[in-house]
């Protein structure tokens, strides 16, 4: 609330405490701002089957750029790669890695009570689909012997692909590592229905009751729904790393405060340009995007609201890369880290402008060969010495720092939960 002090000549007077005005929102989201089934239907209909460019009339949530949450979801990647990964259930120790690096959310696993499964698998009347179906489960000693030997029910782990959202980029195989469960299978029409028919099956499964969640082990966080924030269905490159990053920090935020908890601002960049191309958001929160040179000052706008509204508690996040929070908006993120408002920053820092092409940013390194830093015989890559934003930020006043990689499940997890 603004208390103005002095009155201002030819003003008309102001009471020096002006009376407090309730500002929350009293009016819901109603079908005159955005129609969520229509705009499903008809919109991402038309973008689905091709005909959105011909047919489709210029409407009101187009004018208001608005997109509901998790359209993501109705995308079909199905055709854009030629390979698909391949579960050997047998070698599966249900360390959920594949999971949690993946990009796209195409790859998810369930812990399910023996009961639960056997009476499911029971259901189906052909002895193949069964079969086939019960060898997408292992009996591993995190869910099986573990729990047998505590004298409680075992449960069967499986993981599943989702064929509409995999990209085929192979990062769920390079994390599953010498565990040697996935291998990536040469795609047909067969293997496409097969892939469907297996994923519908682990829709309908339950969610892993969560005495089966270690709470302790960050890593399965992503078998509790309400971490799985980013449905997929984003336009990212396949096997991009900002995209893991994105979902981790998601996971981790929802795993501890819930999915209504939880807000984005994202400056302009690769992870913008991603994640909302029209009609698609692969995002279950709240997501807003403005300039690559103002995304902090927009968050303060929205945590300022927050708090006047009695949202203190809503965790906030500010995302960008590497142009938006260390060259172009950097002031605005000073300005921000300055302010001590309760604004957590996501800076995806890949070392290059990658929205543009991948040209050289003041976070490459030195000797870095990029396209503006071409590494030759007579100009060695980039010249100049790479700017830390790590020792910059924590130049400002109760700022916490923490520099991290995917690669690092664990610490990356803590350092978003810290
Ligand atoms: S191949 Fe890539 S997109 Fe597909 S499930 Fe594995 S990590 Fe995800
Ligand atoms: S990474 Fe490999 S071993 Fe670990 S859960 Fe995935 S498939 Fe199983």
């Amino acid at each position: 609330m603004i208390q103005p002090t002095e009155n201002v000549a030819g003003a008309p007077a102001v009471a020096a405490t002006a009376p407090v005005v309730d500002r929350s929102n009293k009016r819901p989201i109603t079908k005159d701002v955005l129609d969520v089934q229509d705009f499903n239907e008809r919109i991402v209909g038309a973008y689905n089957d091709g005909s959105a460019e011909m047919e489709l009339p210029a409407d009101h949530s187009t004018l208001r750029s608005l997109i509901p949450a998790g359209t993501g979801a109705l995308r079909d990647f199905s055709y854009i790669a030629p390979e698909i990964p391949l579960l050997n259930s047998a070698n599966c120790v249900a360390c959920m890695d594949c999971v949690v690096e993946c990009p796209d959310t195409a790859i998810l696993g369930k812990a399910v009570p023996k009961s639960v499964l056997e009476a499911e698998l029971a259901k189906i009347e052909n002895v193949e689909d069964r079969e086939h179906l019960s060898k997408q489960f292992a009996k591993t000693t995190k869910f099986w012997t573990t729990y047998e030997k505590r004298g409680k029910e075992p449960a069967y782990f499986g993981i599943f692909i989702d064929p509409t959202k995999c990209k085929g980029c192979a990062e769920c195989v390079d994390a599953c590592g010498n565990h040697g469960a996935l291998s990536m299978l040469m795609k047909d029409t067969g293997i496409l229905k097969t892939s469907q028919r297996d994923f519908n099956f682990y829709l309908k499964l339950p969610e892993t009751p969560k005495e089966y969640i270690n709470e302790k082990l960050l890593s399965d966080m992503m078998l509790a729904e309400r971490s799985l924030l980013y449905v997929g269905g984003a336009g990212s490159c396949m096997g991009c790393g900002e995209a893991t990053a994105l979902r981790m920090m998601l996971a981790a935020t929802g795993f501890q405060y819930g999915k209504e908890s939880v807000g984005i601002v994202n400056s302009t960049g690769c992870s913008t340009v991603y994640a909302s191309t029209y009609p698609y958001n692969p995002y279950l929160v709240p997501w807003t995007n403005s300039l690559f040179e103002n995304g902090p000052a927009d968050a303060m706008g929205v945590r300022a609201r927050w708090d006047q509204m009695g949202w203190g508690d809503k965790k906030l996040w500010v995302v960008g890369g590497d142009g938006a929070m260390l060259d172009i908006g950097f002031q605005s993120l000073s300005r921000m880290l300055a302010s001590g408002m309760n604004i957590k920053v996501l800076i995806l820092d890949t070392q290059v402008y990658s929205n543009t092409g991948g040209q050289s940013s003041t976070a490459t390194f030195k000797a870095q060969n990029t396209k503006f830093s071409v590494h030759g015989k007579v100009i060695l890559g980039k010249t100049e010495r790479r700017k830390e934003i790590a020792q910059i930020a924590m130049m400002h006043p109760n700022t916490f720092v923490a520099q991290t990689s995917c690669a690092m499940s664990n610490h990356f997890y803590k350092s978003i939960m810290a």
